[in-house]
């Protein structure tokens, strides 16, 4: 099905580089909540865009409850909205029937893709030459990788772990996200509740679903020592803990 297939492996005369374009590759950045995943996911896209390429974005569930992807330091672009039902295959080539060139793709959130979804990416990289660039978090709130996560690592063409800019309440990176509900650490419940540090959200952010919410549930960015301890703060006491001094 590929119209790469058959073609030998060195590099092609130069009258002969539209034939067989530059390899795209699959690369997949992660780290832990507040690392600045979305920051650079809008970084790639503008160095992208600023060489004439045509990209669309995905997302879902970004902390704008909107289809863009935001990040902390007030940058925005709109995206499309997807979730686990969303066959990624079809959205780009629907593109493509519109006459909307995509050469590449930045996907935000995709902790949350389902194993299926990246290999539609890895086949939409390999297939039909589109460059994929994958952001998200490295593991859930009991410190194991989401799906999306763990299919990405397996079959990335380039796995980079972001260089983490937060760091935990102590003072050492922080490495793993915690689920805080009223004040306690979680480590049971579903994997995928989407809470935000934001305050309030926007009075036109309510999503259909989102009625289920556990209340006051934020996530907190811990190293794995604290994690392990379950230790929100230098007062707090974890758990069947004392407070340490
Ligand atoms: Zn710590």
């Amino acid at each position: 099905m590929s119209d790469a297939e058959g073609l030998p492996a060195s590099v092609p005369a130069a009258g002969d580089r539209r034939r067989a374009p530059a390899p795209a590759h699959l690369r997949f950045f992660h780290g832990p909540m507040d690392c600045g995943k979305s920051t650079l996911a809008l970084q790639v896209d503008h160095n992208q865009s600023r060489q004439g390429r045509s990209g669309l974005l995905l997302t879902q569930g970004d902390r704008s409850a909107r289809p863009r992807i935001t990040s902390r330091v007030g940058l925005a672009r709109e995206a499309v909205e997807v979730d686990a039902g969303t066959d990624l295959l079809l959205l780009v080539r629907t593109r493509w029937a519109d006459g909307t060139r995509v050469d590449y793709l930045i996907v935000d959130e995709a902790q949350f893709l389902t194993p299926g979804q990246v290999d539609q990416l890895a086949e939409l990289v390999d297939a039909s030459h589109v460059d994929v660039y994958a952001f998200g978090l490295t593991t859930d709130f009991r410190a194991r990788l989401f799906p999306g996560t763990q299919r990405l690592l397996e079959v990335a063409d380039d796995v980079q772990r972001i260089q983490v800019e937060v760091l935990c309440w102590c003072g050492a990176p922080g490495l793993l996200n915690a689920r805080v509900v009223d004040g306690q650490m979680v480590r049971e419940g579903a994997t995928v509740v989407v809470a935000d540090t934001a305050p309030t959200p926007a009075p036109d952010s309510v999503a259909p679903d989102a009625s289920t919410t556990v209340p006051e549930t934020h996530y907190q960015v811990l190293c794995r020592r604290h994690h392990v301890l379950g230790l929100l703060g230098p007062g707090a006491a974890g758990p069947g803990q004392l407070a340490l001094p």
